[in-house]
């Protein structure tokens, strides 16, 4: 029995190819953890910015890590997230953050607009498949959840089920929410709001895990080159895009997190109407949007809808995707096609 996990480390999206090669401006470079992923930063700062080149790679991992503790973590329990998930059940009311009800909304609306293909409601899946722990080599002890597992976790589910009204939260019987499939995309629109109020900064590229944000520019006329990952052979690159000024880039993939059992892999995208990892021929998305959330959750929705109803859906939201299937054909909306090179 052939048994095999892993997470592959986005180090070849973090590829971050020069357009110009002459920068008058001095680059600082960053790379550390948060969020459980790596975080690549590379900041293009005004000369003798010397304290800001200290300060701002510092904030910019603070920023993650308080959102990741104080609002998006279901695994700490203080977290708005896991405060929900305790209340399940319970009747109660819990209050939420300017922040989270903002993130619910537009979460609510791509799960209504997806026709239930992205759910933040599929918590107990996650956790019944124990996609956490598909980090090491070893996976001789995993065991595959049961049908009948399955189908109990999934009475449970369903984003329709979540009482949310402006300010309060309630968690039904049963259900947890996950908001893995956005946490990423969240993270960029903080930091972006953070180097808006950066005098001394021209340009960034700051990677978050498999989301990327493109940040002004490096000098004028510049281009962010974001390398895409060949899902068929991860040390391989597709293509990269060519972008000009500040954009969010998410990519969800069935290479990033996954078990393989006999042959089969099981990897980390659900699809919420049979509780198993989607299986529609698609390998990786990515989605092209001006908004860090959105093309976090687009990129998600867009892996379970497939290459049809997803493109639909991406551009009902003016983003551009990007779908490769398992032979390695590409489908890509218009937008795409004219920043994607090969
Ligand atoms: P991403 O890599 O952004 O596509 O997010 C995948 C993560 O989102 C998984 O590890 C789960 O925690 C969660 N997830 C899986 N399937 C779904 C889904 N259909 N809708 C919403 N979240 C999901
Ligand atoms: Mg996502």
């Amino acid at each position: 029995m052939k048994r095999k996990a892993k997470i592959t480390i986005y180090c070849a999206m973090i590829c971050m190819l020069c357009g110009c090669s002459n920068s008058l401006n001095n680059p600082v470079q960053n790379i550390d953890t948060a969020m459980g992923t790596v975080i690549s930063q590379t900041l293009y700062l005004e000369e003798n910015a010397e304290q800001e080149s200290e300060e701002m790679p510092r904030e910019v991992l603070r920023i993650i890590d308080q959102l990741e503790r104080e609002v998006l973590s279901r695994r700490i329990s203080e977290s708005e997230i896991g405060r929900a998930n305790a209340s399940a059940g319970s009747g109660t009311n819990v209050p939420v953050s300017d922040t989270l009800q903002s993130v619910l909304t537009t979460c609510q609306m791509i799960s209504a607009d997806s026709e239930g293909a992205f759910d933040i409601t599929l918590g107990e899946v996650v956790r019944l498949w124990d996609i956490d722990s598909w980090a090491g080599e070893d996976f001789s002890h995993y065991k595959i959840p049961t049908q009948e597992e399955i189908r109990n976790c999934l009475q449970n589910v369903g984003y329709h089920k979540l009482l949310f009204t402006n300010d309060c939260l309630q968690v039904p019987g049963g259900m947890q929410l996950d908001l893995g499939a956005v946490g990423k995309g969240i993270a960029l629109d903080e930091i972006r709001e953070y180097l808006e109020q950066q005098t001394q900064l021209s340009g960034a590229i700051i990677s978050v895990g498999g989301s990327i944000l493109t940040y002004g520019e490096k000098e004028s006329g510049s281009t962010w080159n974001v390398a895409i990952v060949n899902p068929l052979d991860t040390s391989e690159r597709l293509g990269y895009l060519s972008l000009k000024g500040t954009w969010c880039i998410s990519t969800s993939g069935n290479y990033e997190r996954y078990v393989e059992i006999d042959g089969t892999r099981y990897h980390h995208i659900i699809d919420p109407y049979t509780g198993y990892p989607v299986d529609n021929e698609i390998t990786s998305v990515t989605i092209l949007s001006e908004n860090g959330l959105l093309s976090d959750a687009l990129s998600t929705a867009c892996y379970v809808l497939g290459v049809d109803a997803g493109m639909t859906l991406a551009e009902s939201y003016g983003a551009e995707a990007l779908f490769v299937d398992e032979e390695g054909y590409l489908y890509m909306t218009d937008g795409m096609e004219e920043v994607f090179r090969r």
